[in-house]
């Protein structure tokens, strides 16, 4: 079926590297559902999501989309199925408009406000008055952060994929925003198979899935109530971000 992930016992070692970053990593995403991974920093989750366009490839095991060995599809055709928002998004100098228009270059001005809209056109107007004729520099560094990560999902949006990658596309924003982005998200994105990678439990509490990482390893796969009570690291991640927010 379109837009189904899998992965199969996959593991991934950097070339020359003695330890695995990813050791035999299993679990299964689908279409019409959200899939959360979470972990600490360096547990693995980047890489995880790199594997599904194949930026990199698994030294063992399969990744699989639509059913079917990534390795087997059409390089092109595995990209055009998929909007991975990178956790630096990369922005060209240009427009806006260009910006949006890459992957999509016949994208007319409507759907490239309509995906702004969804990224918070609010915002997007205060910080950008000239709209889609707004320049943006090389780097995209003439533009805020949120706005960065904003911009590279309206970009993703534009493509209408049937897989969403979320590399912790929501870390710039504060809490109300990531709320609010995320609940404008949804009926956009509600067919398509989507995965977010976070740090943040409140942006992932309400997944049909969470896949938690430990060092590389799938250490407990399920809700945020189910792993609560059966799974050690997803409970220590919970209590210490509690915490600091208690703290602060
Ligand atoms: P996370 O996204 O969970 O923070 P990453 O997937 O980015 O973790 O990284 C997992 C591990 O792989 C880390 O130990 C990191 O240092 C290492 N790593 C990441 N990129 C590279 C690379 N290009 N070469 C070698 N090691 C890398």
């Amino acid at each position: 079926e379109r837009g189904i992930v899998e992965m199969r016992g996959v593991s991934f070692a950097f070339p020359g590297a003695e330890k695995p970053v990813l050791r035999e990593i299993s679990f299964l995403a689908e279409p019409g559902m959200t899939t959360a991974i979470i972990g600490g920093t360096g547990s693995g989750k980047s890489t995880l999501l790199n594997l599904i366009p194949r930026l990199i490839d698994a030294t063992d095991g399969q990744v699989l989309v639509g059913a079917a060995d990534v390795r087997s599809i059409e390089p092109d055709r595995l990209r055009a199925s998929i909007g991975l928002v990178p956790q630096k998004p990369f922005l060209f100098s240009g427009t806006v408009a260009t910006n949006l228009r890459y992957g999509k270059p016949d994208a007319t001005d409507a759907e490239l406000w309509q995906a702004l809209e969804i990224a918070q056109a609010a915002d997007f107007v205060r910080e950008m008055p000239e709209g889609l004729d707004t320049a943006v520099a090389q780097g995209g560094t003439t533009v805020s952060g949120g706005q960065r990560q904003r911009l590279a999902i309206a970009r993703a949006l534009v493509r209408q994929p049937e897989i969403y990658l979320f590399d912790d596309s929501f870390s710039a924003l504060d809490l109300s925003t990531d709320a609010r982005l995320r609940a404008a998200l949804k009926p956009v994105t509600s067919g398509s198979c989507v995965i977010i990678v976070a740090q943040r439990v409140s942006t992932i509490v309400d997944a049909d899935q969470i896949v938690v990482l430990d060092d590389g390893a799938v250490v407990g796969i399920g809700t945020h109530s189910q792993l609560l009570d059966s799974c050690e690291t997803y409970a220590e991640i919970v209590s210490s971000q509690f915490a600091a927010q208690e703290a602060s």
